[in-house]
């Protein structure tokens, strides 16, 4: 099936022509100019190899027959030297559920993200550790703390093991400059694998990591897991 496919692409390297998180204009609040043959040859024309197209999704959404098929199409007709991926950027809900129709988050790749404010640590623990553990979804986007309250080092060790042992990728987001650095360098120690989703809302923002790059360092920097390993015999 697709999803299996993904999941080894994903599992594979932080490339900065692979784009795991990208909008369309099937909401409203995208640019009206983000069709999706527009994403997809605009990916195209900056060399990117891998997308995928992860349109907000709501178990109540009724445009999603019409979104698979036009990716289907274009995809068609596009030049097979991107591979496009169709998914669903799809919300953590309190039960720790997502926003999406099972029938639509089994067969296509899924980013998990939060997107309202829970005010209560436990919830959002449990949500997160249930959306971790849910076998539909493959990454979890824009992952951060709410403002009140943050994780210690050991609640992060902990987080950081459940997401790898559930093979899960944490997504590097470009828009809201997530995860923060700590939490990054928590998941890079527990060989948590990660890869780069720009989050766009608008052409110009496909494939563009520039706001990023600090933490693109961090992932590839081995000398910070190096557990004071030195080169000296
Ligand atoms: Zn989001
Ligand atoms: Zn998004």
């Amino acid at each position: 099936m697709i999803k299996s496919a993904d999941r080894v692409i994903t599992n594979t390297s932080l490339n900065k022509d692979q784009d795991y998180h990208v909008h369309c204009n099937y909401n409203d609040h995208s640019a009206s100019d983000l069709t999706i043959k527009n994403v997809i040859s605009r990916a195209e024309k900056i060399g990117l190899k891998v997308i995928a197209l992860t349109e907000h999704v709501r178990r109540t959404s009724d445009w999603v027959p019409r979104y698979l098929h036009e990716i289907r199409a274009e995809t068609a007709a596009n030049s097979n030297k991107l591979k496009v991926i169709s998914g669903f950027e799809a919300k953590i809900l309190k039960d720790g559920s997502i926003d999406c129709c099972e029938g639509y988050s089994r067969d296509h790749f899924i980013v998990a993200s939060f997107h309202t404010i829970f005010e209560d640590k436990k919830i959002w623990m449990e949500a997160l550790m249930t959306a971790i553990q849910n076998p539909d979804v493959d990454v979890i986007g824009h992952l951060a703390p709410e403002p009140t309250f943050d994780l210690d080092d050991h609640e992060l060790s902990d987080l950081a093991s459940l997401i790898f042992s559930n093979r899960k990728i944490i997504e590097l987001n470009a828009k809201y400059h997530r995860p923060p650095p700590r939490w990054l360098l928590k998941f890079k120690e527990r060989a948590v694998q990660f890869h780069l989703g720009s989050d766009a809302h608008s052409l110009q923002e496909i494939g563009n990591f520039s706001r990023i790059s600090d933490l693109i360092a961090m992932v590839q920097d081995d000398s910070r897991n190096s557990n004071g390993r030195s080169n000296s015999p």
